[in-house]
């Protein structure tokens, strides 16, 4: 009832052309196959490049607006084959107290309840501000950043959620997170992948484009 009001105050616009109806409509982002990656261990697929129309999606997201994260969660579970687990990779509490809410594990739960899949958000950064003054490379390259705060379902097949992927180090560090707990994962959704032609400058030997 109350969303039911709140949707008529507030009516879903399009992130890209305000255009009432949808997060994100289809003129603008006409519902194309999803991008496939590969990353070290996991197979990543992505909605489309960071650039328009995607990116000003995710930037909405980033700023809180629901209807843009239903109209992304909707697209995302088009690409699940089956209700999975589903893992949103972590924001830092700092930047969760900044705005407010966490938009990975928002898009997991729309996915989730679409799918019918479990969300488990039991992923934590160790420390959030241990990246800070680390040169980009760095950062790219840093290992162990996250841990499992939670225990996990036993030999689970888990899958990241993300809003967006540029080398996919952050991906393969949550992935290897939720191995040690006992989990497997060898896939991740996200809403927009950086385009190859800048991946391909970036550290990342191992990310190939299937
Ligand atoms: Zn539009």
């Amino acid at each position: 009832m109350i969303l039911a009001v709140l949707d008529l105050l507030f009516p879903a616009r399009c992130a890209v052309c305000a255009r009432i109806g949808s997060g994100l409509c289809v003129a603008c982002a006409p519902v194309v196959p999803a991008r496939t990656l590969r990353s070290a261990t996991l197979q990543v697929s992505a909605l489309g490049a960071y650039e328009a129309p995607w990116r000003s999606a995710v930037l909405a997201l980033k700023d809180g607006r629901r209807d843009v994260a239903a109209a992304l969660g909707r697209r995302l579970s088009g690409l699940l084959p089956e209700s999975v687990g589903l893992v949103p990779v972590p924001t830092t509490a700092a930047r969760r107290r900044r705005r407010g809410f966490d938009g990975a594990l928002l898009l997991a739960q729309i996915v989730a309840a679409r799918t019918g899949g479990s969300v488990y958000p039991v992923l934590s950064q160790v420390a959030g501000d241990a990246q800070r003054g680390r040169s980009r490379s760095a950062r790219l390259k840093a290992r162990g950043r996250f841990h499992c705060a939670q225990s996990v379902p036993p030999g689970a097949r888990l899958m990241l959620v993300d809003d967006v992927m540029t080398t996919g180090a952050t991906l393969e560090d949550c992935a290897a997170a939720l191995r040690r707990a006992g989990a497997q994962v060898d896939r991740a959704i996200v809403v927009a992948a950086t385009p190859w032609e800048r991946i391909r400058t970036l550290v990342t030997p191992t990310l190939t484009m299937i």
